[in-house]
């Protein structure tokens, strides 16, 4: 979501006559997008604007945007008086408006819903990997949770304005589609006549482009992922084997703090049925381990539902007590030393299944789909269907963006492989 935001910003800049640059020194305008997930995404914000401000010309224009705008709203001007605009996820759009009257601040965090997709100028040219957002906000409330406060309550955009960016995406260079919402797979949109559409149908509607080769979406809810969904992974070979489906924790218990009220067994039968479904599908989870309340028990059948369902591609992370959230008031928080060995645990299992499917793939051939060259220049990386990294040497001339590459080598964080003429 943040890259896709990201985009957003430089597009609009870019419209407004003005052009990239990586020197923060040479910047007329610095934007910070910034993430408030996690307390310590919140902290890297304040300490890289302290950098930022001695780094730039006098004259630059600097700001944050995103859910740290949202967040701290004038109280970043208090923290750091010179700070130009403050702009939340759902009113970036307006960011020209400093350009216009860069004397004044611009303070904006309203949770303006869908507004800022109408006034956004459209790209010209679409990555390789084109992100379309679906829906904005979250309405599950996890306690956890900050995004609810940030990026407001959940709202999904018209079946008619996803179908027509997707197509723009595909005339402009797209071949892979990601939908993206905070709860993607909740999408649902009643047009004017009554008729109601959900993910299935615009992923139907995805997979009908000849341009658009691959598709996926992020991210998923567990209890949303409604048998319409579950069977486009078995009629529908654009949509990519891979789902990103989190778990958070082991423990009933923990999952009820948490205010995730799905049962283990639900979510392993919806697994089970994606299995069914799609016999190559794998399966990546988001993980926060040390929530309040936490036991070595509640751990442990955190560690157990790894090992049953053998997830790929994996994030943990501590629990990180958050603003505007129920969690951070329980009283029963989790010292940081048992936090950081639980995370210890969880993490080197998850980086052997990593190793060990990425080494299953050896001999294997993947279609893969080009991202761009390596630091080096010398390689160029691709991505599988599994979202892994795949190197290959570059090939003189033009190295093609969609291709089957035969894999050669794997360690726990890639691939290695040569593309199948
Ligand atoms: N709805 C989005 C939420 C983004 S946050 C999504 O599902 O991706 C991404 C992950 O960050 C969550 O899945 C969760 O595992 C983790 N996370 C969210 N709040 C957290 C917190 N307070 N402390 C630690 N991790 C958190």
């Amino acid at each position: 979501m943040n890259v896709y935001d990201g985009w957003r910003i430089a597009s609009m800049l870019t419209h407004h006559g003005m052009t990239q640059t990586d020197n923060v020194a040479d910047a007329d305008i610095i934007v910070l997008n910034t993430c408030a997930v996690r307390a310590k995404a919140t902290d890297k914000v304040y300490s890289a604007l302290g950098r930022i401000r001695r780094a730039k010309k006098p004259s630059a224009l600097f700001g944050i945007v995103g859910c740290v705008a949202r967040e701290s709203g004038a109280d970043a001007f208090r923290r750091i008086p010179d700070l130009n605009f403050v702009l939340g996820p759902q009113s970036y759009h307006k960011l020209t408006q400093i350009l216009d009257n860069p004397d004044a601040r611009l303070l904006n965090i309203d949770l303006g819903g869908l507004e800022k997709f109408d006034e956004l100028p459209q790209m010209e040219k679409s990555p390789t990997v084109a992100y379309i957002p679906i829906q904005e906000g979250c309405n599950h409330c996890c306690t956890y949770c900050i995004v609810p406060y940030t990026r407001g309550r959940e709202i999904s955009r018209s079946f008619d304005d996803c179908v027509r960016d997707t197509i723009h995406a595909a005339k402009t260079g797209a071949v892979e589609i990601c939908f993206l919402g905070q709860n993607v797979n909740g999408y649902k949109y009643t047009d004017e006549n009554g008729k109601t559409y959900r993910l299935s149908d615009l992923i139907r509607a995805a997979a009908k482009i000849p341009e658009i080769m691959r598709i996926r979406f992020t991210s998923s809810y567990p209890t949303e992922m409604t048998d319409d969904l579950i069977e486009m992974f078995a009629v529908e070979p654009k949509l990519l084997p891979f789902l990103n489906m989190p778990i958070q924790s082991g423990s009933q218990n923990v999952l009820t703090r948490m205010n995730r009220p799905y049962s283990l067994e639900l979510y392993t039968d919806i697994i089970d049925k994606l299995r069914a479904a799609r016999p190559d599908i794998q399966i990546s989870s988001d993980f926060i381990v040390g929530f309040p309340g936490e036991t070595d028990s509640d751990f442990d059948q955190t560690m157990e539902i790894a090992k049953r369902i053998k997830y790929i591609n994996s994030y943990c992370f501590k629990y990180s007590p958050r603003p505007h959230t129920a969690a951070a008031l329980m009283t029963d928080q989790i010292p940081e030393n048992i936090k950081a060995t639980r995370l210890a645990q969880l993490d080197e299992y998850l980086n052997s299944v990593q190793r060990e499917f990425n080494e299953s793939c050896v001999d294997k051939t993947l279609s893969c789909l080009l991202e761009g060259p390596d630091k080096t220049g010398r390689h160029l990386v691709y991505r599988t269907p599994y979202m892994q990294q795949c190197i290959v040497v570059r090939p003189d001339g033009d190295a093609p963006v969609l291709t089957d590459i035969k894999i050669t080598a794997a360690n726990k964080a890639s691939l290695r492989g040569e593309i199948v003429k």
